[in-house]
């Protein structure tokens, strides 16, 4: 099978931007809610994200959803499928400084978390300090990336295929980009 491109509607795109931001220092780590299109190519469409609240936070650290909480979000889903399309999750990496940097890309602990798990997809949000500008844009190799305020970002997402991971191309709607200037830059 292709490989799935992974769309993001503007809405859940700046949702999760502000996870990322919101938590800073540390991880965010969220819920992504969507529908897996077959009929032109393979395609997820992620439609709602849902931030989750109940987290333990440490900085530079993974961070850790209680089993408890867990539970009921995956009760949730199961309930109510059509309202709660589960698609996977999103966490942050933070990149602060070399002191401070948390592993860019799937790490093994995400791996084996997404192995384990029956998400279809996981992104990972670098958040660092920006130098420079970087223009949002989606490159080439289907990571979204840019600058707001003196933060950087890169948005990449992950699939299991076999007993490996590969990376996912996403796309979203490109006039999300222009929304994120700021107001003298327009
Ligand atoms: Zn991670």
């Amino acid at each position: 099978m292709s490989k799935p491109v992974v769309y993001l509607r503007s809405e859940c795109f700046l949702n999760i931007i502000f996870g990322a931001i919101d938590t800073g220092k540390k991880e965010c780590l969220g819920v992504l809610f969507g529908r897996e299109d077959k009929r032109s190519g393979s395609k997820l469409v992620i439609e709602n994200v849902c931030e989750i609240q109940s987290v333990c936070k440490r900085t530079n650290c993974a961070s850790h959803h209680s089993r408890a909480s867990a539970d009921r979000i995956n009760k949730l889903i199961e309930c109510a499928p059509e309202a709660f399309p589960f698609l996977g999750y999103f966490h942050s990496h933070p990149q602060w400084s070399s002191k401070e940097r948390h592993y860019p890309g799937l790490s093994e602990g995400d791996f084996d978390a997404l192995k384990r798990s029956n998400a279809k997809l996981e992104i990972i949000v670098d958040i660092g300090r920006a130098s420079g500008s970087c223009p949002w844009m989606v490159r080439q190799n289907g990571a979204i990336v840019g600058r707001l305020a003196n933060w950087r970002f890169a948005l990449h997402a992950y699939n299991i295929t076999g007993d490996t991971w590969q990376k996912l191309k996403l796309k979203v709607d490109p006039g999300v980009f222009l929304k994120l200037r700021k107001p003298t830059e327009k």
